[in-house]
């Protein structure tokens, strides 16, 4: 288990638990159940296989002032209690020292493990603990760096493949897709070459209404591909040296992810919102145009000085191969376009074409920005039968998430379909307004029905 977590084990509890609250809202965000037992299976397959194989599990975390038992109850409360993780009644401590009874035989006093002070809690959580965080970032890349039958073996992704994916989660918006699969394969293809070969990025800017699947396709698009998905919020930074989030803070979710030293992993950064920036804007006393201009460093640059997560210390990190995908709704330069058509209606093709980069800068968006990229990609509203075949989705529709939750097979009436989407079509919502409305459908189950958690 050699590994990042291992090699640095975090310097206190607090940063520990801190990364660890981080992973788990990501964690979350994915099926929270699956990768609960996922998360869990591993971490029990390795402790019995380490036992079948009389491996000291004490020696798996190269820690000897833990035994077994007490490893395994740390591991198992760090990981899965202090991150409040829900756990199913199968994997709670009590029904697990059952069924493996190799762990059965000994009773250790959580209480004393846990009481605050004691030198097994300083000396052996931190490091138990970096176990799991291991475990868990495995679980977040999706694809493990320390397992070994993946470990370093190139991938080949098919475009055709990875489209025909994508078609089965994202509605419509074909050229979209088209023009996104080939931005990030062009990407996936320069990074696969010899490191010594310098490449500019073709970072991607992505404009469209709201709710029409901007954040959507892309985070679709990485979670295909298995590389990490990185979501910023723009209107949140602010210039560095001013109060809140800064530039840099966008970064720190792949430092953990960092596989060798200083250099991010091959990843998605989609910076939604930016047309929020726009020149002459202002957000807490600083100008959005700074704001832009320090998005332009990081985008533009093979390299980026960041503070480390842990340490606090400034950090060189090599960020050539981070795709940044910039998104917004551009409403009234949208709106424009719409008025100038003649007869429009609401995918037409004078929509689907005209905005170019003159009309982004033109809408306060610096040149130097628009200029770092070279794929300009617009998403167009949906229209009623795109939103009637997302509700109706069964890949992750919305009516399908609320069936699975709910475990419920009743049939939604054709006449509240269609009210749905004549809601959502109207109100411009996009396929938001499809989820607030299936959200209101089944508020009344969620009352009638009781739902065993363990907290
Ligand atoms: P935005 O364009 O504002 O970034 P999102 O991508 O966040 O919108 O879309 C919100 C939600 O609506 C998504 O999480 C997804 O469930 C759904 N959605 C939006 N567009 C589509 C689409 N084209 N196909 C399927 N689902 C979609």
């Amino acid at each position: 288990m050699a590994n990042n977590a291992m090699n640095k084990p975090y310097g206190s509890f607090v940063q520990l638990i801190e990364q660890l609250t981080q992973w788990h809202s990501q964690l979350e965000k994915h099926a929270p159940q699956e990768s609960c037992v996922k998360l869990f299976e591993e971490i029990r397959s390795r402790i019995i296989k380490s036992n079948e194989k009389k491996i000291p599990i004490a020696k798996l975390v190269k820690e000897d002032a833990l035994n077994e038992m007490e490893w395994f109850l740390l591991l198992y409360l760090s990981t899965l209690n202090l991150l409040k993780i829900m756990v199913p009644a199968a994997y709670r401590i009590p029904n697990l020292l059952q069924q493996s009874s190799p762990f059965s035989s000994r009773t250790v006093a959580l209480e004393t493990l846990f009481s605050g002070n004691s030198v097994l809690f300083k000396k052996g959580i931190l490091r138990v603990a970096n176990g799991a965080v291991e475990v868990i970032q495995n679980l977040l890349i999706g694809t493990t760096q320390n397992n070994p039958h993946l470990k370093d073996s190139p991938r080949t992704f098919s475009p055709k493949k990875v489209m025909s994916e994508l078609n089965k989660y994202v509605i419509g918006q074909y050229e979209a897709k088209k023009l996104l699969v080939a931005g990030v394969f062009e990407h996936l293809a320069k990074c696969s070459q010899s490191s010594d070969i310098p490449f500019t990025k073709n970072n991607i800017f992505i404009s469209g209404p709201t709710g029409c699947g901007k954040t959507y396709l892309c985070q679709c698009l990485a979670r295909i591909l298995k590389i990490p998905f990185v979501h910023a919020d723009a209107s949140q930074y602010t210039q560095t040296g001013y109060a809140g989030m800064s530039v840099s803070n966008i970064l720190q979710p792949l430092q953990s992810l960092a596989k060798n030293k200083n250099t991010l992993p091959l990843s998605i950064v989609f910076i939604d919102e930016i047309d929020k920036l726009h020149e002459g804007g202002e957000r807490w006393g600083v100008s959005s145009g700074n704001v832009q201009a320090e998005l332009l460093r990081l985008i533009e640059g093979k390299t980026f000085t960041a503070p480390d997560y842990f340490s606090n210390r400034p950090i060189e990190w090599d960020i050539s191969r981070v795709l940044f995908v910039v998104g917004g709704a551009f409403e009234s330069l949208q709106v424009k376009h719409m008025d100038k058509s003649v007869g429009f209606t609401h995918t037409s093709s004078i929509y689907r074409t005209t905005l170019s980069a003159d009309d982004y800068i033109g809408y306060g968006m610096l040149p130097e920005l628009v200029g770092r990229f070279s794929y300009f990609i617009q998403l167009l509203p949906l229209e009623k039968e795109d939103l009637r075949r997302i509700l109706l989705n069964p890949h992750n529709g919305p009516i399908y998430q609320y069936k699975k939750l709910l475990n419920s097979s009743t049939p939604i009436q054709p006449a509240l379909v269609e009210e749905m989407v004549d809601y959502a079509y109207e109100q411009r919502l996009g396929a938001r307004g499809l989820q607030q409305k299936v959200g209101q459908l089944f508020q009344q189950q969620f009352l009638e029905k009781s739902v065993k958690v363990v907290i």
